[in-house]
């Protein structure tokens, strides 16, 4: 055990701290668009590959562009009619017969709207996370990051939260033909649904999720749902409450990943480090510092075990870049200057041009107690993981099949959302400047 509390396994680099990163991007995912007034913005990926640049962090990794992930590789979890429709559906095409009668089924239009571009932009976000698996597969990298990627509320016939293929599903499976075990650990401030569904039901993936619950998108994410069948144990949640900081974030974080680590040994690790869990986030209600958010990052390296590094959520957007930029550097164990290198997008980051962030003066709704009751709560189901699952190597597990609902279904039924439409005045500012 080092000093932090991780434990540095042996490792194929002679020097123990260093990690062989390989890092994935795609130079036009700024280019896409949601539309006016929508909070998610590709942009804030460019945002911070620009901050990655320019503090150099880009001499230290092997920097890869993405293959386009084709419909055969996403059709590995999705179903063949979804990916129909996303791969044909266009803004002008949107109303026509075949298309809008499919809208209401697949969960399209309002979060999740058709924008141009909507089909590469989803194969450039699922390419990425596929290339990495890959690279870690090899044994070519130690980690490999891919903020394009991190979609996790995506199912596998349905759109979600801003999300249209799960690229983190996609991924684990390409890492399930070489390694027995994964673990996903997921710190967006939203629950890390539609991976735990993907995964549910078996003990070769196990997820874990922290994040706001309680009258909050997308619902799911109690902390009595386990897992079923043989992944029953095999799914943790960790449901947290407005305001929490970087020092309770901490204490449940730490504990509950050493215990994961020590009784479910994975053979690699995917980390979704959605920035909606930052302090002042748009959509968010946490208020973690980059710094906070990043000691996740920092522990999770501590083992030395492969790992996956994707985005997620995030919506204030110079925040986001700021956080995964400080990630980039914390994977290439650099530690950055707080003022920020003259950059291109610098007027973003007034009045202070720093790399951290001051996390709000609010009350934090978790209380010594309430945080006591969780931690102990999901170290007592951990121990009942008194072995590892020995799995019979296979190919790869069968993902979760859920219950075709009837079209008729779909269309009764009202989805949450996971933004209630409202505008910003920031996001005047926030959009990037004319094209
Ligand atoms: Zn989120």
């Amino acid at each position: 055990m080092d000093s932090e509390g991780g434990a540095s396994l042996p490792s194929s680099c002679p020097d123990a701290r260093k990690r062989r990163v390989s890092y994935f991007y795609e130079p036009t995912i700024g280019d896409y668009y949601y539309g006016q007034g929508h909070p998610m913005k590709p942009h804030r990926i460019r945002m911070a590959h620009n901050l990655i640049v320019h503090y150099s962090l880009y001499r230290r990794m092997e920097i890869s562009r993405p293959f386009p992930a084709g419909p055969e590789d996403i059709r590995r979890f999705h179903s063949p009619e979804y990916v129909d429709f996303l791969s044909s559906v266009t803004p002008d095409t949107l109303h026509d017969h075949t298309h809008a009668r499919h809208l209401k089924r697949f969960n399209v239009g309002e979060d999740c709207p058709v924008f141009d571009g909507l089909f590469p932009f989803c194969q450039a976000s699922a390419g990425g996370s596929i290339g990495a698996a890959v690279k870690l597969n090899r044994q070519d990298a130690d980690i490999a990051i891919n903020w394009a990627g991190g979609l996790h509320h995506a199912k596998k016939s349905e759109a979600s939260g801003f999300c249209y293929v799960n690229d983190i599903v996609l991924g684990i499976l390409e890492l399930l033909k070489v390694h027995r075990r994964v673990l996903y650990i997921d710190i967006d401030v939203h629950h890390g649904d539609g991976v735990e569904e993907a995964f549910y039901v078996t003990d070769r993936v196990m997820t874990v999720s922290f994040h706001k619950f309680g009258d909050f998108f997308p619902g799911t994410g109690h902390i009595k749902d386990v897992g079923a069948n043989a992944g029953k144990n095999y799914a943790l949640n960790v449901p947290l409450n407005d305001g929490i900081d970087d020092e309770s974030f901490r204490s449940l974080f730490r504990p509950i990943i050493r215990k994961v680590m020590e009784v479910y040994q994975p053979d690699a690790v995917v980390l979704q480090c959605g920035a909606d869990s930052l302090a002042g986030d748009r959509l968010g209600c946490f208020n973690l510092s980059v710094k906070g958010h990043a000691d996740c990052l920092r522990f999770l390296r501590s083992f030395n075990v492969p790992l996956m590094v994707l985005g997620g959520g995030g919506y204030t957007m110079r925040n986001v870049a700021r956080c995964w930029c400080y990630e980039t550097a914390v994977a290439v164990d650099v530690e950055p200057d707080n003022n920020l290198p003259y950059n291109e997008y610098y007027e973003y980051f007034g009045p202070d041009y720093t790399l951290h962030l001051e996390p709000k003066p609010m009350d934090n709704l978790n209380l010594p107690r309430d945080l006591e009751k969780i931690r102990n709560f999901l170290l007592d189901q951990l121990s009942k993981l008194q072995h590892v699952p020995s799995v019979p190597f296979q190919t790869t597990p069968p993902t979760t099949e859920v219950p075709e609902e009837t079209e008729q279904d779909m269309e009764e039924r009202v989805k949450p959302r996971i933004w209630n439409g409202e505008v910003y005045e920031s996001d005047v500012e926030e959009d990037p400047p004319l094209l």
